[in-house]
């Protein structure tokens, strides 16, 4: 760690690897376990940068891939960077582009339009049997097509970086080749052999010193891949960690994966857990000791009418909501269940109102929030 960048661990768990820290980044702290909201295109869709702030978010994750796309790399330099230009005065974390152009640039090829289940934990359906023909890898980078207009890119590890630099964000993330959980064993560990290569050239491309970069461990869902990857990746001189790739193709395949890695990672790193966003999964991942999490989940959610509760999800474009005077949540103090009805939402979005979804939204992310306050709060008071 720089004199930009450290982590502190306040307290841990005595029943397992949980643990309450702190991140400085030169935006401010982050508290962690902590959830950070996506902002794909430089937004958290529907939400303004106060909302966020009242909702009580401290850092926001943004695509490489979209924003080098529109408006470019380049543009948000010139503009001041990716804080000034979104007004978030937070924390940021960019990813780096390697995720969206494996699924999205690839799926775009195939005629699929948009992977549904294939990265678990990235969408809320079982994954779908089909296999991506990934042919335009080679060993120095992906040559990808723009979901927009189809124009031809190329993105390498040093491409990566460059472009989260003209972006600026807190935190970067090295490029890696992200695998599905339907790639067999001798794919996977190519894949995870090249990302290992890739992750030294990004440390070595790696120019601005107020940025953390994380190193991304990959190995799919193969014991000795993963524990492989923890180490190789571990024994870099990264700021600190994330898991990525398939993690199998069901949740038990992922605690299973997160038990073979985190025991190998150096503890006094901050560890992310890339794409996971369920409430349970958050509460379980953080007793494997994970530290940050981001997730599309609970915005696009959100999106479908569908709201986090304490009973579940609960789609409000059902028809008992009608006419039902109560909020979504009782005892939510958000401001959408502190003013609005059930019917009143139902109304919203069976009438396709914008509103519906800036309401939805808000709740749902003050659902998430609330809950990485309570994990915090339970790690704190050894109630964890
Ligand atoms: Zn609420």
């Amino acid at each position: 760690m720089t004199q930009y960048f450290s982590f502190r661990i306040l307290k841990k768990s005595r029943k397992s690897q949980a643990r309450l820290g702190i991140i400085k980044t030169p935006h401010g702290q982050i508290h962690t376990p902590a959830f950070l909201p996506v902002a794909t295109q430089a937004t958290v869709k529907s939400l303004t940068p106060a909302d966020l702030r009242q909702i009580g978010f401290e850092a926001l994750l943004c695509n490489t891939y979209h924003l080098y796309l529109r408006p470019g790399h380049q543009a948000i330099k010139k503009l001041g960077g990716l804080h000034k230009f979104m007004n978030w005065p937070g924390p940021i974390v960019t990813d780096s582009g390697g995720f969206q152009v494996f699924s999205l640039g690839a799926a775009l090829e195939q005629g699929v339009g948009k992977i549904m289940g294939f990265f678990p934990g990235r969408t809320n359906k079982p994954a779908k049997p089909v296999k991506l023909k990934l042919a335009e890898i080679d060993e120095e980078g992906v040559e990808f097509r723009s979901h927009l207009d189809g124009s031809l890119h190329r993105l390498t590890p040093q491409k990566s970086i460059q472009i989260q630099e003209y972006l600026g964000a807190d935190i970067i993330l090295a490029f890696d080749e992200c695998t599905s959980p339907l790639d067999d064993y001798q794919y996977t560990k190519r894949a995870m052999e090249r990302t290992h290569r890739w992750a030294e050239l990004c440390l070595k491309a790696k120019k601005r010193k107020d940025q953390a970069l994380f190193g991304i461990v990959q190995g799919g869902q193969w014991r000795d891949l993963r524990v492989k990857s923890a180490r190789f990746i571990g024994n870099l001189p990264f700021d600190r960690l994330a898991i990525g790739g398939a993690l199998g193709r069901f949740k038990k395949d992922m605690f299973r994966i997160l038990g073979w890695v985190m025991p190998e990672l150096p503890s006094s790193l901050p560890r992310h857990l890339l794409g996971i966003g369920q409430p349970q999964d958050l509460l379980q991942a953080v007793k494997f000791g994970i530290d940050l999490f981001d997730c599309v989940y609970p915005t696009r959610l959100a999106r479908h009418g569908t709201f986090l509760t304490h009973e579940g999800e609960l789609n409000i474009l059902r028809a008992r909501y009608r006419t039902d005077k109560g909020p979504i949540m009782k005892n939510c103090s958000c401001y959408t269940c502190q003013n609005f009805s059930r019917a009143y939402l139902h109304h919203l979005f069976k009438s396709q109102e914008i509103l519906g979804l800036r309401l939805a939204t808000y709740h749902n992310l003050w659902f998430i929030n609330q809950l990485m306050r309570k994990i915090r709060r339970d790690i704190r008071n050894g109630k964890f």
